[in-house]
């Protein structure tokens, strides 16, 4: 994939007081931003116009707000990766344009152009390339985000919205390999409900996760693992990543079903274990099978797959029916060997035979 070189060019206003750069090696995630930020507006009747990219700044908006009241309101996350040749690349952002196309209109947005998405995110980073750290598994987080911006409270869909493009360097998730965390197993609240809006990145869906990943950090879990919303029983996600078993030598992950956000990653990951002729199987998986499993001895991995962290393993599975401790507490081999081939193909150290990769 490349920049299309016809794509409008949007205009940019530069910073006359650029900040200083945080040290590569304290980056962290969502603390620093970078320079600019890309911003446009929609009108009901005109779309999506106006498109510029002007200083990192706060919006004025009115307290009247649809966003604020009745919380139409979604985003998207990605990364720019500095390859070893200096060059700046995206991994797969026509996948999160079409994935916020798509959300959209579950949550009464229009949706935004998809071919402006992945140009305007070209330009804004290519505007602030001097964000993109380069020191081992540090990249530049891109966050799209719409929001509902009509002063009006009666309810229904506001018909004004801006989209806003931020940047920030982040660190590197792993700086000492893979680290297998707790998982507590959620047994009465819920992420996301089939019919509802789980399958959007709607600012909604993550409200509904804080309460109870706070009581699964005082119980010393890291995340939370969610079941169905009706029989508690089918596994779901973990924290807001997929979630992928290994059982007796398959890679099985649940289906789409409303519920669950479909995640690019996910994608990425059932693609290339597909290339790599491994069992892949997308079905509902119980908990009931996981204890089962772990019984017999055939649960072999139990991961999370995302952008943040790419691969965050599970080492523990907490519940008040005891812990289940899978491999060990250790990383097995598929979680490393994909966390390994994605890394790469993100970083450009492999040959990108499927052209995910969008060099700037
Ligand atoms: C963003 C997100 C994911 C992961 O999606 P990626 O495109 O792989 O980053 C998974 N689950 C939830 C709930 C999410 O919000």
């Amino acid at each position: 994939m490349s920049v299309s070189a016809s794509a409008p060019v949007i205009p940019v206003t530069r910073t006359s007081s650029p900040r200083p750069h945080p040290a590569e090696d304290a980056l962290g995630f969502g603390k620093y931003f970078a320079d600019h930020m890309l911003v446009v507006d929609y009108t009901e009747g005109q779309g999506w116009h106006d498109a510029r990219i002007v200083p990192y700044g706060t919006l004025a908006l009115d307290p009247a707000a649809s966003v604020l009241h009745y919380g139409q309101a979604m985003f998207e996350g990605l990364k720019a990766y500095r390859l070893m040749d200096g060059r700046i690349s995206l991994f797969r952002p026509d996948r999160n344009a079409h994935r916020m196309a798509t959300g959209a209109g579950r949550l009464s947005i229009p949706a935004i152009d998809q071919s402006l998405f992945v140009q305007g995110i070209a330009q804004l980073v290519a505007t602030d390339a001097d964000w993109v750290p380069s020191a081992p598994g540090t990249a530049l987080y891109i966050r799209p985000t719409i929001i509902a911006t009509e002063p009006f409270l009666g309810v229904r869909a506001s018909r004004t919205y801006t989209f806003y493009v931020i940047t920030g360097p982040v660190g590197a998730y792993y700086a000492g390999g893979l680290k297998p965390v707790r998982i507590w197993v959620e047994r009465e609240r819920v992420r996301a409900v089939r019919g509802g809006i789980g399958a959007a990145k709607a600012a909604a869906n993550y409200v509904a996760s804080l309460q109870v990943a706070e009581q699964a950090r005082e119980r010393g879990c890291d995340q939370v693992l969610w079941l169905d919303a009706i029989q508690h029983e089918y596994v779901e996600e973990v924290g807001t990543m997929n979630l992928c078993l290994v059982i007796d030598g398959t890679l099985v992950t649940p289906p789409l079903g409303g519920s669950i956000l479909p995640g690019i990653t996910r994608d990425t990951v059932l693609t290339i274990a597909r290339d790599w002729e491994m069992p892949v199987e997308e079905r509902l998986v119980s908990m009931t099978e996981v204890r089962d499993a772990h019984a017999k001895g055939t649960l072999q991995e139990v991961f999370g797959v995302g952008t943040a962290a790419v691969v965050s393993v599970v080492g523990t599975l907490a519940s008040e029916d005891g812990d289940i401790v899978i491999n060990g507490g250790e990383p097995g081999p598929v979680a490393q060997k994909l966390y390994d081939a994605i890394t790469r193909l993100q970083y450009g150290l492999d040959p990108d035979p499927r052209g995910w990769r969008m060099v700037l």
